[in-house]
């Protein structure tokens, strides 16, 4: 069994914390389209893609990589929940898999749920959409009888937090204390530029009631459950769950198999996701089960392939816009 750090790595200021892709990839791609290609993106990094800071591939190319992640830019919309106003969610069928151990995986519509089953009862991670919650309940009796004791919520956005006040009646709530502050005064979500929306207020019954500053460990079912914050990645209040005995790993939405939403407007950025992918990738076995936020099980492989990407974005965008700012100077 393998353990993880004591505390997340503290991650560097750096200049450009603040950007955000989605917004400089919009304001030079233009249109939004869907676009496979360019979701191949994340498992088939192109030989053409450094995965150095220092990009090495000429503008044209950079303004093309670009391209392809503003094609990606819609489907974010459903990535965070932002657009699942116009969903029918009494169509909508959970789906369970075990994923190693104790810890099986719920898929709805929203981010993806891991439960921590045994004796001691059930510890779920995130609780998706609030219509889903007695669907989620019916599935998890499909595994144990045992109740829910702890609900974690990785991050503040409804489609993770969806559950907490049909939860909160049999399991106590926690999260970073960020998370809780969000959710109770509302406020600013988007990535600084086309996306934007204004987060309502939660009610008080589906509130963190336990919130944490930098980690916290749960005792049960025969595991250490390992709760990390790493900030200013996804959002300010991200949490990274980490299953040490079952050889599993819950990443939040600082990873997804979909492109990543950087929720610049509560306090993410770009370099704290690199960041926190960078220290998991550091320290779990190569044979580790990783949980994204959104999308299927995935491998540490695939969470470096999805790193690669990160940082060659980063590279590309920067390197485009200090070229276009080099011509307009002149
Ligand atoms: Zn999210």
């Amino acid at each position: 069994m393998w353990t993880p750090a004591e505390e997340p790595i503290r991650q560097r200021r750096g200049s450009s914390s603040g950007v955000s892709l989605v917004s400089v990839a919009l304001s030079i791609g233009g249109r939004l389209k869907s676009s496979n290609r360019a979701m191949g993106m994340l498992r088939q990094p192109s030989s053409r893609i450094s995965g150095d800071d220092v990009p090495n591939v000429r503008l044209t190319e950079e303004i093309e990589i670009v391209r392809k992640v503003s094609c990606l830019v819609a489907s974010l919309l459903l990535v965070c929940g932002l657009g699942a106003q116009d969903l029918d969610y009494s169509k909508v069928e959970i789906h369970v898999s075990k994923v190693a151990g104790t810890v099986y995986m719920l898929q709805g519509t929203g981010g993806n749920i891991a439960a921590s089953v045994g004796d001691d009862g059930i510890v779920l991670i995130d609780d998706e959409s609030a219509p889903l919650a007695d669907k989620i309940q019916a599935a998890l009796r499909g595994i144990t009888d045992k109740p829910v004791r702890f609900v974690i919520n990785t991050h503040y956005h409804g489609d993770h937090i969806g559950g907490n006040a049909y939860f909160q009646k049999q399991a106590t709530l926690i999260a970073h204390d960020n998370v809780r502050k969000r959710m109770e005064s509302g406020g600013a979500t988007g990535n600084g530029g086309s996306i934007h929306f204004e987060a309502k207020p939660q009610p008080k019954d589906a509130l963190p009631v336990i919130t944490y500053d930098r980690a916290l460990t749960l005792y049960l079912n025969g595991e250490d459950i390992r709760v990390l914050h790493f900030p200013a990645g996804h959002t300010d209040g991200d949490s990274i769950i980490f299953f040490p005995k079952s050889n599993v790993v819950h990443m939040g939405d600082e990873f997804a198999t979909h492109f990543p939403f950087v929720d610049v407007e509560a306090g993410g950025s770009l370099n704290g996701m690199i960041d926190a992918v960078e220290s998991v990738i550091a320290q779990v076995p190569a044979d580790v089960k990783v949980i994204p936020g959104h999308g299927q099980v995935s491998t540490l492989d695939d969470l470096r392939a999805y790193l690669t990407m990160l940082k060659a974005t980063r590279g590309a965008v920067a390197h485009a816009r200090l070229k276009m700012a080099k011509r307009w100077i002149r």
